[in-house]
């Protein structure tokens, strides 16, 4: 039996999370959840899964969930000191599926009770991957990835020696502007931003797709669970999302891993590792029915936030976390019509000009970076909301 404590239980990937497990229960056992503000959802998740702790955003919503768990043996804290201590119940692997800079601290108290973290909250490593790393590496816990790309990448390279991987490709949809010219870019609203052919998920991650500023953010994730240089990481486009990911080899063999797009596949393969989970209710691959794979190079004019992506990984320190700070804050002027769509690409790009770099090893450091960034951010957007 594996326990499991789910940080971000009511989230796109929580819930898929509970989902896999729902369908396991004989080798899946959830001991902790934690949720932010839907806490009529995580009242039904505690009693269908009857774990030993939850946590909520607000006393308030505390209070509520206590009412309403009360004939259950389940403890109910809040805030940030709740996520941590759901990090730390005492589970075999933590699912870190909060959103944004959020998800920090909890995610390195997971480690430092060692305990292996799954991340699909992929700002933990952009913002802190050296600090993240040193973490595991002092307790002996493991860092494994929930993001379907770097789930695809782990299995192509699982047996293979290190040496030997010339190259890792990373694929993107291109999401629900790839197609857009300039102009139609500059009039996106957020419902168009918000509606992604292939996959269904929150707000911030499906804007993030986009920008492909979320493929940007992917390469500073693989360059840290897969400790490449940032120079052997390149993106593609693939509209048809089959293909997760490619791996080069030194002799010219290419590995890819392909499956439909659902999240329900990476999870199962993680929560499961090294078993295979079976996932009847997924829809079956069917090649001969999709006909034609497509794949193409992104345009470095309409996407701007993937070249910054790219300075960021390669200037090192703290300049990816200043990147992801200003981009949580553009986002959200954006959700919020303060700030066009490319916008967002502006503020960060401001952002990433006005934030002083520092090395990054503490965690103080970056979290001052983080709050320079999101305050220059917010100066782009004052500056410029209509
Ligand atoms: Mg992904």
């Amino acid at each position: 039996m594996k326990r499991l404590s789910v940080l971000g239980s009511t989230g796109s990937i929580g819930t898929q999370v509970l989902a896999v497990a729902e369908c396991h229960p004989d080798q899946l056992e959830v001991v902790a959840l934690a949720a932010g503000r839907n806490t009529d959802l995580l009242i039904h998740q505690a009693k269908r899964f009857r774990p030993r702790l939850v946590s909520v955003a607000s006393p308030h919503d505390a209070a509520r969930a206590q009412d309403a768990l009360s004939d259950l043996d389940t403890r109910v804290l809040c805030g940030a000191e709740g996520l941590v201590e759901v990090a730390r119940a005492g589970a075999d692997l933590v699912v870190g599926a909060l959103v944004g800079r959020l998800g920090l601290e909890p995610v390195l108290a997971a480690l430092q009770s060692r305990t292996d973290v799954a991340l699909a909250n992929k700002e933990v490593l952009v913002m802190a991957g050296p600090l993240v790393l040193r973490e595991a590496e002092r307790s002996g816990a493991r860092v494994l990835p929930l993001d379907s790309e770097h789930v695809a990448i782990h299995q192509a390279m699982a047996g293979h020696p290190r040496e030997g991987v010339r190259r890792v490709i990373l694929t993107a949809s291109g999401g629900s502007l790839r197609g857009a010219s300039r102009e139609e870019m500059e009039r996106a609203t957020p419902e168009q931003a918000l509606s992604h052919p292939n996959w269904e998920m929150g707000p911030k991650i499906t804007v993030d797709s986009a920008t492909l500023m979320n493929k940007g953010l992917e390469v500073i994730e693989a360059r840290w669970l897969f400790d490449l240089d940032p120079d052997r990481i390149d993106v593609l486009i693939h509209p048809e999302s089959i293909v997760h990911s490619l791996v080069e080899y030194v002799d010219g063999s290419w590995l890819a891993h392909l499956a439909v797009p659902d999240m329900r596949i990476p999870i199962a393969y993680v929560l499961g590792m090294p078993a295979r989970l079976p996932l009847s209710e997924v829809r079956p691959l069917d090649l001969a029915a999709i006909g034609a794979l497509h794949f193409e190079r992104p345009d470095p004019g309409r996407f701007p936030c993937l070249e910054l992506a790219w300075h960021a990984v390669r200037s090192g320190g703290t300049v990816p976390a200043a990147l992801n700070a200003a981009n949580e804050e553009a986002v959200g002027a954006f959700l919020e019509r303060r700030i066009p769509f490319t916008g967002i690409s502006s503020a960060v790009r401001w952002a990433l000009e006005r934030t002083p770099a520092q090395p990054g090893f503490v965690l103080e450091e970056i979290l001052e970076v983080d709050r320079g960034a999101r305050a220059h951010a917010r100066e782009w957007v004052e500056e410029h909301h209509a």
